[in-house]
């Protein structure tokens, strides 16, 4: 299964590189994946999900960052 090596930031739309080096035995289902954005700085925490083994593991990854980013801005307007 392959991630991919840097991912474009939902936040500031910079490209976000990955920080996690692939495990020896591969990645599975479940791993985590962090990027570091080139812009924003942020980090991105990813979980490797059977989507990914698809061919859209691109697509996959950017709604995983997006679903984060929306869990971050409710977390902000309850306080
Ligand atoms: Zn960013």
């Amino acid at each position: 299964m392959e991630v991919p090596d840097q991912i474009v930031c939902v936040d500031c739309g910079q490209s976000a590189h990955r920080l996690t080096y692939p495990p020896e035995e591969g990645w599975e289902i479940g791993d985590y994946v962090a990027y570091r954005c080139s812009g924003c700085n942020d980090r991105w925490d990813l979980v490797v999900c059977e989507e990914d083994a698809g061919e859209a593991s691109t697509n996959s990854f950017a709604a995983e960052a997006r679903a984060i980013l929306e869990s971050r801005r409710d977390a902000q307007s309850e306080s």
